[in-house]
């Protein structure tokens, strides 16, 4: 099981996936992570 990131970290560069959708979410170093803004899940993969 992969490492779960959730909305409000701020888990580093890289391609976060939406646990929910699928939707791709790009991050830089400082960003910090989003709803999905495709479904507004608050749960991610790293890619
Ligand atoms: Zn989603």
């Amino acid at each position: 099981m992969a490492h779960t990131v959730n909305t409000g970290e701020k888990p580093g560069k890289g391609e976060y996936s939406c646990t929910k959708c699928g939707f791709d979410v790009t991050l830089g170093d400082r960003d910090k992570m989003p709803p999905c803004p495709n479904c507004h899940n608050t749960s991610f993969t790293k890619v």
